[in-house]
C-alpha cells in the first residue's frame, strides 16, 4: 500500500506540474530571447525540484511519518501551490503586456495604408532631429501630396479613392529604405523622414518616388485603372533647425510645386 509519506510529496509535485504549460506559455509569450531563455530555465529548476521530491519521496517511502515528514510533505504542496500561482500570475501578466503592445501599435499605425499615423511621425522626427543633433548627420524631409485627388473620388467613387491611396503608400514603402519613415499624416498627405544619407541622394529618392507613382496605373476592377501623380516638398535640415521648422518648410515646397503645375518635386528654401 502507498505510504502517507509517499502520496503527499507525490501530490506536492502533481501540484507543482501544473506550473509546466503557465511557464511554457510566458516562455513563448515573450520576445526578447534572453526573457525568453529566463522562463525555459526557470521550468527547468521547477522540473529538477519535482523530480529530486519524487525520488527522495519513494526512497523514504517505508518510512513511517513523524513531525519532521509531516512538516515537510507541508512545505512541499505549500511550495507546489506558490509556483503554481505565480506561474499563472505571470501568464496573465505576460498576455496583458501583448495585448497593451498591440494597442501601442495600432495608436502608431494608418488603418487604411498600414504606414505610420501623424502621432507616429511627430515621434520619429523629434527622434531623427535629436540624432542628427547629437551626432551631427543629415536628416532630410519628403512631404508628398496626391495631385487632384478630390478629382479621383469624384470621377470613380470614394473607395477607388481608398485603393488609390494604399497603391501610392505601396509604391513610397517599396522604394525606401528599412531607416526612413514613411507616415500618413493627413486625408492624402504623406511624409518620408530621411536620415544619414547625403541631401541629394535624397532629393533624388523623392524625385524618384515621384517618377514611379507617376508610371504606375492602379487597377481597379471592371479592367478599369487609375492613375495618379503626386507633388512633393523637399528639406534638409539646417545646422539647429528643429523637427517643426524642417517639417514647415517641407510643406512650404510641397505648396511652391502644386503651384508649379504639379507632379514635381519642389525643394524648400
Ligand atoms: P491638390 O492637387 O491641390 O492637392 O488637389 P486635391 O484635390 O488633391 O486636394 P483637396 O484638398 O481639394 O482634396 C483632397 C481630397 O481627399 C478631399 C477628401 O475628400 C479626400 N480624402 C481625404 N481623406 C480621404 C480618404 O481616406 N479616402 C478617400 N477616398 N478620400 C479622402
Ligand atoms: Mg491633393
Ligand atoms: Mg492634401
Amino acid at each position: 500500500m502507498i505510504s502517507v509519506s509517499l502520496a503527499g510529496n507525490l501530490l506536492a509535485v502533481g501540484i507543482a506540474s501544473q506550473s509546466l504549460v503557465p511557464l511554457r506559455d510566458v516562455a513563448r509569450l515573450v520576445e526578447d530571447p534572453a526573457l525568453k531563455r529566463g522562463w525555459l530555465a526557470l521550468m527547468a529548476a521547477v522540473v529538477t525540484c519535482m523530480a529530486l521530491v519524487a525520488v527522495k519521496a519513494f526512497r523514504e517511502a517505508h518510512r513511517s511519518l513523524d513531525a519532521d515528514g509531516a512538516a515537510q510533505i507541508v512545505i512541499h504542496v505549500v511550495s507546489g501551490l506558490f509556483v503554481v500561482a505565480i506561474a499563472r500570475l505571470s501568464r496573465r501578466t505576460a498576455r496583458n503586456v501583448v495585448r497593451l503592445e498591440g494597442f501601442e501599435v495600432q495608436a502608431f499605425t494608418d488603418g487604411l495604408t498600414g504606414l505610420g499615423n501623424r502621432h507616429m511621425f511627430v515621434k520619429r522626427l523629434d527622434e531623427e532631429t535629436a540624432r542628427a543633433r547629437e551626432a551631427g548627420t543629415p536628416l532630410s524631409l519628403i512631404v508628398l501630396d496626391i495631385d487632384h485627388f478630390k478629382q479621383i473620388n469624384d470621377t470613380y467613387g470614394h473607395a477607388v479613392g481608398d485603393l488609390v491611396l494604399q497603391h501610392v503608400a505601396d509604391r513610397i514603402a517599396a522604394a525606401t529604405r528599412n531607416a526612413d519613415t514613411v507616415c500618413r499624416i493627413g486625408g492624402e498627405e504623406m511624409v518620408v523622414i530621411v536620415p544619414r544619407i547625403d541631401p541629394d541622394q535624397a532629393a533624388e529618392m523623392a524625385d524618384a518616388l515621384r517618377a514611379a507613382i507617376g508610371a504606375a496605373t492602379v487597377p481597379v476592377g471592371d479592367g478599369r485603372a487609375v492613375a495618379a501623380t503626386v507633388s512633393l516638398g523637399f528639406a534638409t535640415r539646417r545646422p539647429e533647425e528643429g523637427g517643426g521648422s524642417l517639417f514647415d518648410r517641407a510643406d512650404a515646397a510641397l505648396y511652391a510645386a502644386k503651384r508649379g503645375g504639379r507632379d514635381r518635386v519642389a525643394l524648400a528654401a
